[in-house]
């Protein structure tokens, strides 16, 4: 069974995404609604020389960033910033309740 069949992107409603890119909190959606996403948000994360923007899962509110987006066609991220830092600090969004 190919599961990007049944997965719809929450933002364009395609079935199945189109270059479908996996989020830190497993939500999937096109590569193209994902940096859509990116570009309207006016969130910024800085680390060292570098800084990303910050999207929010359409689905879920969870924090992302571009080089975090896990591309399902086995594609290589982008950039490698301190991804483990990015996860300490923003994803998932913590509770302490
Ligand atoms: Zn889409
Ligand atoms: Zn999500």
């Amino acid at each position: 069974m190919n599961f990007t069949s049944v997965m719809k992107c929450p933002v364009c409603k395609k079935t199945p995404p189109n270059s479908p890119v996996i989020l830190d909190c497993t939500h999937v959606l096109c590569e193209s609604c994902a940096l859509q996403i990116l570009a309207n948000s006016s969130a910024v994360w800085r680390v060292s020389k570098d800084s990303f923007k910050i999207g929010e899962c359409p689905q879920c509110k969870t924090l992302f960033i571009e080089p975090a987006m896990l591309h399902m066609s086995g594609r290589k991220q982008l950039r490698s910033p301190d991804l483990d830092l990015w996860r300490e600090l923003f994803t998932p969004i913590k509770n302490n309740h």
